[in-house]
């Protein structure tokens, strides 16, 4: 039988329009509307369009974004007195400092300077210390992990008892969604490159996280029949027989993981779509944080 497919666009719509009405009951309330401040140093063509994304969709929610720009030469000195700036500005309720930065750029010292109640991509090393720590909550859980559990929810996957592979340990998506899936009770795998047996190791999974950066490498036969599969991989891939010249895929080889597993996200149109709403309901929860109104 094939999979439910999980669809992406729906959950993050419902997220987004949430979050809209929350920001207008804010501002009835007498408050001013949450603002986003993003940070672009250089000019990768990639960061600029996820940028303008950001931005466009705060502005459709109600929200106020405001955009910093430095060049690619910028100084660590220079993007550290730039997000001091905007850590001391009331009307910055989140700080996105948007990665990767260049080369020469001390990236943990420049989230690190994020004021941690301004930190809506919860990449500062307290709320990744808090989401590891038992009986703590972060402030900001980082979007695209958090996207990845909001869609097993809607979908009304069980996460107590259940035993969770996660493929990729990276600090945005792979380890953050390992610790998400341990709060919620479920047995958890982490899986890198150094991991033996792969595929024997997947096919325990009742939920499968694949966020490995490799192009359809889980196949049918990875996957126990019934899991829940989320596809966080995003890969553009080079093929002249399509109109723009590529196609877009995840890190499941979707077609056939369909027919074995329960549940499955498809990429485009799963994680994607999620990880910006997140966002949006982070930059809320800042605004709220900022005025006493939720207790951290
Ligand atoms: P990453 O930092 O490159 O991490 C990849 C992880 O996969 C690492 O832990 C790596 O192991 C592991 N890995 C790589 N090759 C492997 C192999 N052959 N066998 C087993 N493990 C392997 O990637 P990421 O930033 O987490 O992103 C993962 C994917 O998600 C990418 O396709 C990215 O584009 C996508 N993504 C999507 C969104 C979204 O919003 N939809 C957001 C973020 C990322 P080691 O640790 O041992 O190196």
């Amino acid at each position: 039988m094939s999979a439910q497919i999980i669809d992406g666009k729906a959950i993050a719509k419902k997220v987004r329009d949430q979050v809209a009405q929350d920001v207008a009951e804010l501002i009835a309330q007498g408050y001013p509307p949450p603002g986003l401040a993003t940070v672009l140093v250089g000019d990768d063509p990639a960061s600029e369009v996820y940028v303008g994304m950001k931005q466009r969709m705060c502005k459709k929610l109600g929200m106020e974004s405001f955009s910093f720009r430095l060049p690619a030469d910028a100084t660590q000195e220079e993007v550290e007195k730039l997000v001091s700036e905007l850590n001391a500005d009331p009307k910055v309720n989140g700080i996105l400092v948007q990665l990767p930065l260049p080369k020469h750029l001390d990236e943990e010292a420049v989230l690190r300077t994020i004021n941690v109640e301004k930190d809506i991509d919860g990449f500062h090393p307290l709320n990744i210390g808090r989401l590891a720590q038992k009986g703590r909550e972060p402030l900001f859980v980082p979007c695209t992990p958090d996207g990845v559990m909001v869609l097993l929810e809607e979908s009304g996957v069980k996460f107590e008892g259940a035993e969770a592979v996660v493929l990729g340990r990276s600090n945005i998506v792979g380890m953050p969604a390992a610790l998400l899936l341990v709060k919620r009770n479920a047995t958890v795998t982490i899986c890198h490159s150094r991991t033996k047996n792969l595929p024997e190791v997947c096919r325990r999974a009742d939920i499968l996280i694949a966020a490995v950066g490799r192009v359809e490498m889980v196949k049918a036969n990875w996957v126990k029949p019934g899991a829940a599969v989320i596809d966080v991989g995003t890969h553009r891939v080079d093929d002249p027989t399509k109109e723009k010249g590529y196609y877009l895929t995840g890190d499941v080889a979707f077609d056939e993981v369909k027919e074995v597993a329960g549940w499955i996200s498809p990429s485009p149109g799963g994680v994607g779509p999620m990880t910006i709403a997140m966002l949006m309901r982070n930059t809320l929860r800042a605004a709220k944080i900022a005025h006493g109104l939720v207790e951290v």
